[in-house]
């Protein structure tokens, strides 16, 4: 990509549209008024090149999926502006698509990445159409990377006092990668036939021993490990300190995490951080043209070419969390 490093933020995301055809109970898009026409986003790849807004631009929704001619299009912007393109799905429409048709929406996008949540793999079934759409995109030739939304109900009770707990870390990969050989971690942790049995598989199996299973079924691109927000889901993170740590060793420049569990593991605590989150770095824009400094923050009117000042934040106003009951 581009020499010029001098962007104003990390990514441009963008929220075009609401519309979905998954339903799930944990949904935090909104069916706003006032809603931009599709085209009218198709001019923002060259604005975030022109007024050197950041290098990449990342699009979620709703369903991108279900508008393809929109995705196309704005794939050729992003390439014409030299600009990394990637794109959330919930994988459903992908995996009913067929692979000729797929390989050309996906041409001019860097990475596709499809979320795994317990709202979204709910049943055999779920876990079939997840896998449909992983091997459906790697055949079509994008990146592709899973975003895993980690919540109190998947491994609250399963993680912590494990042998996952004792890693050497961070640089002592070839320990890291004994260790996981001897958790034998199973090629089938989702057989289980529906969302309370899945649940217990999950426990059982814990955090570490899950994501690395993730990873060694599905051998994506990237995992990117995401705290929930603004839902009354969160777990305390920091007892799995040394899994987070464990897992990106394990797994070199595979594991991601969201700027907030970032956060939370670096300076090790849920608020009054040194240094500021992301917030006012990530330009999000959502399908009223409005926007905001991230994702989870309510848009504002404004011009790209005459952004408001964001403020810095050292806590983020949407961290529920639950501390599990002593
Ligand atoms: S897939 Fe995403 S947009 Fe669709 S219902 Fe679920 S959370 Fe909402
Ligand atoms: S306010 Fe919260 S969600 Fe937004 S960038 Fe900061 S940590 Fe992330």
């Amino acid at each position: 990509m581009g020499l010029d490093m001098d962007y104003k933020f990390k990514v441009v995301s963008i929220h075009p549209v609401s519309k979905c055809d998954w339903n799930c109970k944990c949904c935090y898009v909104k069916d706003l008024p006032d809603k931009k026409p599709l085209e009218w986003f198709l001019q923002i790849p060259k604005k975030i090149k022109d007024l050197k807004l950041a290098e990449q631009c990342c699009m979620g929704g709703g369903e991108c999926f279900l508008f393809q001619d929109f995705l196309k299009a704005f794939g050729r912007e992003c390439k014409k502006n030299n600009i990394i393109f990637n794109v959330t799905t919930n994988g459903k429409a992908v995996a009913k698509m067929a692979d000729d048709e797929l390989k050309e929406i996906v041409k001019d996008m860097t990475m596709v990445s499809v979320s795994f949540d317990r709202f979204k793999i709910r049943c055999k079934g779920d876990v079939i159409v997840f896998e449909q759409a992983i091997s459906k995109l790697k055949k079509a030739g994008v990146l592709v990377g899973i975003n895993l939304l980690v919540d109190k109900f998947m491994f609250g009770e399963g993680m912590p006092n494990g042998s996952e707990k004792n890693f050497s870390l961070p640089n002592d990969t070839q320990t890291v990668s004994k260790k996981a050989e001897a958790l034998e971690i199973p090629p089938t942790l989702f057989n289980a036939s529906g969302a309370q049995e899945n649940i217990k598989v999950m426990k059982r199996a814990g955090f570490f021993k899950f994501v690395a299973s993730l990873m060694k079924r599905y051998n994506p691109d990237r995992i990117f490990i995401l705290y929930p927000k603004g839902f009354e889901l969160g777990v305390d993170i920091l007892k799995f300190r040394a899994d987070y740590y464990a897992l990106s060793a394990l797994f070199p420049k595979k594991i991601f995490v969201d700027d907030l569990t970032g956060k939370i593991l670096m300076e090790q605590k849920y608020s009054g951080w040194i240094l500021p989150c992301h917030y006012g770095k990530v330009l999000s824009i959502f399908e009223d043209g409005s926007i905001a400094g991230c994702s989870f923050e309510k848009g504002v009117k404004a011009d790209l070419e005459n952004l408001p000042e964001f403020e810095e934040r050292r806590q983020c106003p949407f961290l529920k969390i639950c501390m599990p009951e002593k």
